[in-house]
């Protein structure tokens, strides 16, 4: 039987042992079950199998026993000293987590209250994909909460909230509590992606919200390794019968190798999330004093508009912030090619400092005055703040803005 949370007082141990189970041949870790399909010891067995009078793994679309591991520990993580079960389905991607939530909860003539401030990806299914199925989106500013509960009074097809935060780029948070408790006198279900803050520094299901998702491909994994998602949903029956079957069909499922990637990971959450926080924390008060710098937006800064509602609801501020450069897009694109030690790319959640400049990456193709409407400025510079000696980070951003400035 997987190790019980209960047997944890602190978060740090559940990381390390939640979810593993004694392997029968007394490996130590979990083996990645390499196998597609598992035998039954006779025909009898495998119609229980199937009837579902006897657990046990049929296929590896259906369940593998190495992602189980890595399931049972993240529900541990996200209902860590909380008084309830989850149920965690992994996936191949933090996409295929979301479409397998939308999919499964969503019918033709639904639709979705978000915000500005989602995740590209996201925001693209719910924009590019989703309508073709009858399914829409609303956007609003999910912080004026009076505002929220008027637009969900005035239009009863309103089924889903659907939260992210902090979120990408301005690092925008928004109240997981106050809009629960809205969604839940009106009958919306409420989701929540978690990627950003980690079950360590945010559990939304403290807060009242049905389903979590997150990207495992960031802070869980943690070194990036692998690409990978999870739904975790709090309604378990639900989760056992449509929200399975949906992921079942859909084919998204974990592959085991990427599974025991992250498991190893999360071992080791606590500490990085830690070292992160307080590295990202210094370079914040840095950028904010330096004189080549506009604005820094991170949610541990008292200048942040959301900095209260971080506070309520996350242990500390997380790992990422952005700035903007006076100087524009040349500033942007200059800073970026003078970068010595932290790395010029896309994605979050790895040891290393990762740097990217959304207006010449990521949104490069986005017309000026549509990404701006996003925050996303000529010269706004994402940072995955890691986990080195922070006088290298800090060193590092002080010679390539004394390149900019000079
Ligand atoms: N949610 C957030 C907040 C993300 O940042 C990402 C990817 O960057 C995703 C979801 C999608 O995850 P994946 O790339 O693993 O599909």
């Amino acid at each position: 039987m997987p190790v019980k949370k209960k047997l944890f007082s602190g978060f740090g141990s559940a990381a390390v042992h939640a979810g593993h189970e004694q392997d029968p041949r007394y490996a130590h870790l979990v083996p990645i079950y390499a196998s597609s399909t598992y035998v039954f010891d006779n025909a009898a067995q495998g119609m229980k199998r199937f009837s579902g009078e006897e657990e046990g793994y049929i296929y590896s679309r259906w369940g593998n026993p190495t992602s189980t591991e890595a399931e049972e520990k993240i529900a541990a993580l996200e209902t860590f000293k909380l008084d309830m079960e989850v149920k965690g389905i992994l996936h191949a991607s933090g996409m295929a987590a979301i479409a397998t939530l939308m999919l499964s909860t969503l019918k033709a003539g639904d639709k979705i209250l978000t915000h500005y401030s989602l995740y590209g990806g996201t925001e693209e299914l719910v924009h590019l994909v989703l309508p073709g199925l009858g399914i829409t989106a609303i956007i609003a500013d999910l912080r004026r909460l009076e505002e929220v509960e008027d637009t969900i009074k005035t239009d009863p097809s309103i089924r889903m909230m659907y939260l992210e935060t902090p979120a990408n780029p301005t690092m925008q948070c928004v109240d997981i509590q106050e809009l629960s408790s809205i969604a839940k006198r009106h009958n919306l279900i409420v989701a929540c992606d978690n990627t950003f803050a980690t079950p360590y520094l945010q559990q939304p299901f403290k807060y009242g919200v049905d389903y979590v998702v997150h990207s495992t491909t960031k802070f869980l994994n943690g070194h990036g390794t692998a690409i990978g998602g999870i739904l975790l949903g709090k309604d378990v029956e639900k989760m056992n019968t449509k929200v399975t079957k949906t992921h079942r069909l859909l084919g998204g499922n974990a592959n085991p190798f990427d599974s025991f990637l992250l498991i190893n990971g999360m071992k080791t959450l606590e500490l990085r999330m830690d070292r992160h926080c307080s590295n990202a924390t210094e370079v914040a008060s840095y950028l904010e004093a330096h004189p080549l710098v506009a604005r820094t937006n991170y949610a541990g800064l008292s200048s942040h508009p959301d900095h209260a509602v971080a506070r309520k609801q996350m242990k500390q501020p997380g790992a990422m912030l952005s700035f903007e450069l006076k100087g524009g897009l040349d500033a942007g694109i200059h800073l970026m090619d003078n970068l010595q030690m932290c790395i010029r790319t896309v994605s979050l959640g790895t040891c290393d400092t990762l740097l990217s400049h959304p207006a010449s990456m990521t949104h490069y193709g986005v017309p000026k005055e549509q990404r701006e409407q996003y925050g996303i400025t000529d010269g706004l510079i994402r940072m995955n703040v890691g986990i080195e000696n922070v006088q290298d980070i800090i060193g590092d951003l002080e010679q390539a803005l004394g390149e900019v400035g000079s």
